[in-house]
């Protein structure tokens, strides 16, 4: 395996600004930021140079992640820190490919975790690619494995092209089992299920990947891997032994893998993401090159070196290190507030919050700004604000806090968008009309508002919509009708596999909540890290043995790591001295995951276990 380095490479040569300061460089090698990886030493690699020119497709991207989507043919890790610009690489190598080394688009397949993820690399691709040289395939894996089902049907015994059941069609099959629709179907009927289920030419979600990968390993590979001679991986480090599977069977060993991700968030083991498969990346594919992203472009100098240094304990990066690349943002300590109950903790949460985007202005907030420039990204609004928990059940306090203090809020829910109400429906009606997908959604929207209006025209499945369901169906699904043009089945394989749907509305001024996991990914200039305290941050639970507890906090640690880097200028952590936790109230000491952070680096506040701080530190936050 070898290895990028970027000691080679000078950061004048980055022309994105902030660069020019030269990045503040946190833990891993101590100031070239893009020195080799301490994992490559330990291989005994051969070093890559970067020398690929800043030009082209490749104009305004740094020296590693040009090295990264410029590389040449051959398995490639892109081992990448939070903020590195992880989407920006895998789809500027997508343009490089297409652009300059003459690759049919067709022949890239990109694929990422969640329909959110695809949709929004198809959007990036749109805009990167040269119009008319067609498209890649840009797929979720189990919008993938059901293309590769759909079209293998025969060799799964189907008649014709599989879909994937929806709810309705599981109530029936249950109904004929005689199970109540509201269990789980139970593990000695399963099998039982799933034929019925086949006979009616329907699969379940959790099936597609693993009868993709059956079909696959008998001979159908070398189709596939015809097809896709370039396969691009999102996310690598939440890889589960399916997809791994599959990945496997569509890539040679010496294969076009482009893999990039970051084993620090790894943050899935509960759905069965193995982060193993990425720590093994080299011996699976040993002609592999890997190339380490480490600039930091989102945050602020002081939360990337309080995030280097809490996930360093723990990290499965050896040599882990981050350079803050915008020292622009600003040099505000990370709050750390304590108080007495979690009520009080939401209340001050609140109060911050309302003082933030009320009457004081950001500029006084801003404490120990070194360097005097100019403020460019001060929060104007709610949307610039996310409060983060660990759990679901603590955004109850915050929702009443945030309602008595008159703040607007949305909270993110992770629901199957095919869940919906009004989604089935208006995908069954929408088959019925002609026309590109966008051209069908709008029919079967006015089609079904008109039969839920008129009740003699019910069929019993539509007795429960009203027609504001059906509008709202239809604009839940009008995203992805537009991506998908004509093809019809595509649309409904996105649907159909699409694994959440995104309650977040960008445009919305409200500050957003959301869970630790439903945060990854996702960027915010003012982040509150609510429930910090010992037993919720990291999460215990009663009656786990060592190892088990062992191997949970080490994620526990990389989920604390995700929620402190999405912030971008402002991070607010906070606990309180009692927690409450499946009805029991006990103390709780502040999370021993702040522990490894420099004492310069953070500004206590409230009642603190030894007062550190007068009371006017307070009152100057507030
Ligand atoms: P995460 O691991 O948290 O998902 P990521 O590696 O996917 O992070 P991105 O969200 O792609 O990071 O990028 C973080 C921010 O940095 C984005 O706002 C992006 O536009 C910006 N960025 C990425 N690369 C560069 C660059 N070369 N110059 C300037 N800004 C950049
Ligand atoms: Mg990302």
């Amino acid at each position: 395996m070898t290895t990028a380095r970027g000691s080679t490479a000078r950061p004048e040569q980055d022309a994105t600004g902030p660069a020019e300061h030269g990045g503040a460089s946190y833990g891993g090698p101590p100031t070239d930021h893009a020195d080799e990886s301490a994992a490559a030493d330990q291989a005994g690699v051969t070093p890559l140079p970067l020398e690929i020119p800043d030009r082209g497709v490749l104009e305004g991207l740094d020296p590693e992640q040009r090295a990264a989507a410029g590389a040449a043919d051959g398995p490639l890790l892109v081992v990448a820190g939070p903020g590195t610009g992880k989407t920006r690489t895998l789809t500027h190598r997508v343009a490089y490919l297409v652009a300059e080394r003459g690759v049919p688009a067709e022949s890239c397949l990109a694929i990422t975790f969640t329909r959110r993820a695809a949709a929004e690399l198809a959007e990036r691709l749109a805009a990167l690619l040269p119009s008319g040289r067609g498209e890649p395939f840009v797929a979720t894996f189990h919008a993938l494995a059901l293309t590769i089902c759909r079209e293998q049907y025969a060799l799964l015994g189907f008649a014709g092209p599989p879909s994937v059941a929806d709810d309705a069609d599981r109530a029936a099959v249950l109904a004929e089992l005689d199970v109540p629709m509201d269990k789980p179907v139970p593990d000695e009927l399963r099998e039982g299920f799933r034929k019925r289920l086949r006979a009616r030419g329907l699969l379940e979600l959790d099936e597609l990947v693993p009868l993709a990968v059956s079909v696959l390993e008998p001979g159908s590979a070398a189709s596939y891997r015809d097809r896709w001679p370039h396969v691009l991986v999102d996310e690598y480090q939440d890889v589960d032994a399916d997809q791994y599977a599959l990945l496997r069977a569509l890539v040679p060993t010496d294969g076009n893998l482009f893999a990039i991700g970051d084993p620090d968030q790894s943050i899935y083991s509960f759905r069965g993401a193995d982060v193993g498969f990425f720590l093994r990346f080299a011996s699976d594919y040993p002609t592999a090159t890997t190339v380490t992203l480490t600039r930091n472009y989102r945050s602020a100098p002081p939360i990337v070196a309080a995030a280097v240094q809490i996930v360093r304990p723990g990290t499965l990066v050896p040599g882990r290190g981050l350079s803050a690349e915008r020292r622009d943002l600003g040099a505000a300590r990370l709050a750390v507030h304590r108080v007495a109950t979690e009520a009080e903790e939401a209340g001050w949460v609140a109060a911050t919050i309302d003082a933030l985007v009320g009457g004081s202005s950001f500029h006084s907030l801003d404490s120990g700004r070194v360097d005097g420039s100019d403020e460019v990204e001060v929060p104007t609004g709610f949307a610039d604000i996310a409060v983060l928990y660990r759990t679901d059940a603590q955004s109850r306090t915050l929702q009443s806090a945030f309602t008595s203090a008159g703040l607007p809020f949305q909270k993110r829910g992770i629901d199957r968008l095919a869940d919906r109400p009004g989604v089935p429906a208006v995908l069954r009606e929408l088959v019925h009309h002609p026309g590109p997908v966008v051209s069908r959604l709008r029919a079967a929207g006015e089609a079904l508002a008109a039969r839920v209006s008129a009740p003699d025209l019910f069929s019993a499945e539509e007795l429960t919509l009203r027609a504001s369901d059906v509008w709202s169906a239809v604009e839940l699904l009008r995203p992805v009708a537009s991506a998908s043009g004509d093809d019809l089945d595509g649309f409904l394989a996105a649907v159909a596999t699409g694994a959440e749907v995104d309650a977040l509305d960008p445009r919305a001024d409200a500050v957003s909540l959301l869970t630790l996991h439903a945060a990854k990914g996702l960027e915010f200039p003012v982040v509150f890290l609510v429930g910090c305290a010992d037993g919720v941050v990291p999460l215990r639970f009663p009656g786990e043995d060592e190892d088990e507890r062992a191997v949970r906090e080490a994620e526990e640690r990389r989920l604390f790591f995700v929620g402190v880097t999405r912030a971008r200028r402002r991070l607010f952590l906070s606990a309180a001295r009692q927690v409450t936790r499946r009805g029991v109230t006990s103390a709780a000491a502040l999370t021993p995951f702040l522990a490894p952070v420099d004492e310069g680096l953070l500004d206590r506040t409230g009642t603190a276990e030894t007062p550190r701080r007068p009371a006017a530190r307070q009152m100057r936050l507030i």
